[in-house]
């Protein structure tokens, strides 16, 4: 980041105090189970460090553990082969190594795989697999809350109020327990390919609202020695909390996806809320100063198409406007409805011809195909819970 971004003087420090402690208030459970044992997954290679002083355990063991929990994926201390047989009873005595219980599991026709996977205190969230339709790989959606406390009316997950937030190891815990489900252990190792080989944060909630967990989860997994999938396979799409891209950009140089959606404050206001606190001026400045998008790393903006409401080719031209300068290419994505929602996708020729005008400008603008819309599957169609007070806008 350079010395004289604005998002490092002491307004944006305020307002990142502020955003980190309204998070607080909505904070997981603890990782210690109702049998006194307390989770490793979710610790960072320091707490597992501690966690083995804290028995009389040397160093070395959080390093052979970190191998057994992130790279064979193993979850019972009796099959880590190179621990003697009364320290791995020991470490069972004190320890678990946790996964989500898998409440359901949903196959779309198009292989997009949908898990609700539930938690220690019940809360449950969802977690979808998207298989590339050509090559063996795909991606991961993993959820960062219980709900959401956006609201933006184009959203299932919206009208779900937020619950709480994820911890550290429930979002690696998501992807741990979707790799069981296809048998991905041990990690592979570099380059060799993967079925699992993205995540993309954009499931259930506002990742830059549950930061610190997200940011932890997000270490774990970029870790060599165990998971060890590189910033670059990892995307995290926000609304656009505008004072914590710059610290997501600065600590963890992921992907950026913004969800930007409208192209003036008057229409964004309504359909993303969160632009009355940072409306789109400050949002593009945001993405202007994100530290390493470059041609090879380019910022994704979102644009959910809703029929009327943003997808006029005047849109299409203001939007080439705003992003004009920044590496990026704009994701079009056909809104996808869900009981209850109120909005209409655009027509093909909507899309065409706004992608065309784009495109024209030189951006690269994919038009996202809807997977898994048989299970609710697809993007903004993720709800844990059905009965949620006044239900769907
Ligand atoms: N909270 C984050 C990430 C989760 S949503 C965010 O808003 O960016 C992932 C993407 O799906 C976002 O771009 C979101 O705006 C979009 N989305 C939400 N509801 C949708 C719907 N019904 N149809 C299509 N896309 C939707
Ligand atoms: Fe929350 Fe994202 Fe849905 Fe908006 S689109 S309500 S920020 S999950």
């Amino acid at each position: 980041m350079s010395a004289d971004a604005p998002a490092i003087d002491g307004l944006d420090e305020a307002a990142r105090a502020r955003i980190l402690a309204k998070a607080a208030l909505f904070a997981p459970p603890s990782n210690v189970l109702a049998d006194g044992r307390r989770d490793l997954v979710g610790l960072s290679r320091e707490d597992l460090a501690a966690a083995m002083a804290e028995i009389g355990e040397q160093p070395f063991r959080a390093k052979q553990l970190w191998h057994w929990i992130y790279h064979q994926g193993v979850t019972d201390f009796a099959a880590m082969a190179n621990i003697a047989k009364p320290l791995r009873a020991k470490l069972a005595a004190q320890f678990t190594i946790g996964r989500p219980e898998v409440a359901a599991d949903h196959l779309s026709a198009d292989e997009t795989r949908k898990m609700l996977f539930r938690f220690r205190d019940h809360e449950a969230v969802e977690t979808v697999y998207i298989p590339d339709v050509t090559e063996d790989r795909g991606a991961v959606c993993l959820s960062s809350q219980v709900g959401c406390t956006l609201s933006c009316r184009f959203c299932h997950t919206g009208t779900q109020r937020l619950t709480r937030n994820l911890s550290a190891a429930e979002i690696v815990g998501q992807f741990m327990a979707m790799r069981d489900a296809y048998g991905e252990w041990p990690s592979p190792k570099g380059e060799t390919p993967r079925l699992l080989s993205t995540i993309v944060l954009m499931g259930m909630g506002e990742p830059l609202y549950n930061y610190e967990n997200v940011a932890k989860a997000m270490k774990i997994v970029m870790d060599g020695e165990g998971i060890g999938l590189s910033r670059r396979r990892i995307t995290l799409s926000t609304s656009g909390v505008v004072p914590m891209m710059d610290r997501a950009g600065a600590e963890l140089g992921v992907n950026l996806a913004v969800s930007l959606h409208a192209v003036t404050d008057d229409v964004r206001d309504v359909i993303v809320p969160l632009n009355r606190k940072y409306n789109i001026a400050e949002l593009i400045a945001a993405c202007r100063r994100y530290p390493g998008a470059s041609n090879a790393r380019r910022i994704t903006f979102e644009y959910v198409m809703l029929k009327g409401i943003n997808d006029s080719e005047a849109d299409a031209r203001r939007l080439v406007e705003l992003i004009d300068g920044i590496p990026a290419k704009v994701n079009l994505i056909p809104f996808n409805p869900w009981p209850g929602s109120t909005y209409e996708t655009s027509s093909g020729n909507a899309i065409r011809r706004f992608a065309n005008i784009v495109m024209d400008a030189g951006y690269a603008a994919p038009v996202r195909t809807p997977r898994g819309q048989d299970i609710l599957a697809a993007c903004g169609q993720l709800k844990s819970k059905v009965a949620d007070g006044a239900g769907a806008a």
